[in-house]
């Protein structure tokens, strides 16, 4: 993933390990996104109850992606110690819950100021989102760049057909 290539901790056998925790709210998409890139396949997949890890390897790059259910939103601060990046997904053709997006990006203002991590939100289901929807509007409407105040990269994306993925 991209944005993560400006930060750096060795591993023991020259890997740079990064540890990135991946959430959103439930249906949004993550396990897909998690199964994409690891097998490059779409699978399907039922809803994450509490928490999939998942090391994965882009050339020398190790990520321990931390895949946190949408209804475990309690829990999501807990895996913020050492974070390197955050990986936040949204269900790009589920408008009626942008607002509800929008909240969570508020919290994690608060939750990440002073981690120095960065921020990667994909935005999901682009093969499924409907012609007339604008993406300028749904980044918009959940205030991804006005109310998150974080190191921030903004992709869209496709966990069915893997579009944007590897660019995020
Ligand atoms: P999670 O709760 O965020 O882990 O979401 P899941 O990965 O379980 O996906 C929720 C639902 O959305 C499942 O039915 C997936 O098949 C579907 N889904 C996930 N990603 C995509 C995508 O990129 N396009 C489409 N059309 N459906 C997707």
């Amino acid at each position: 993933m991209g944005c993560l290539a400006s930060k750096n901790s060795e591993g023991d056998e020259g890997k740079t390990r990064k540890k990135v925790v991946m959430v959103g709210l439930d249906n949004a998409g993550k396990t897909s996104i998690l199964n994409r890139v690891r097998t490059q396949h779409f699978m399907p997949s039922a809803p994450t109850v509490g928490l999939n890890i998942e090391t994965i390897t882009f050339g020398n790059l190790e990520l321990l992606i931390f895949d946190i259910g949408g209804r475990a939103r309690s829990l999501w601060s807990h895996y913020y110690e050492n974070l390197d990046a955050l990986i936040f997904v949204v269900d790009s053709t589920d408008r009626s819950r942008l607002l509800n997006v929008r909240e969570e990006f508020i919290k994690l203002n608060d939750e990440l100021r002073y981690k120095n991590s960065v921020v990667l939100v994909l935005f999901n289901k682009q093969d499924a989102i409907e012609e007339l929807v604008d993406y300028s509007d749904l980044l918009e409407e959940c205030g991804v760049n006005e109310v998150l105040e974080l190191d921030t990269i903004v992709q869209k994306c496709s966990a069915k057909n893997g579009d944007g993925l590897i660019e995020g």
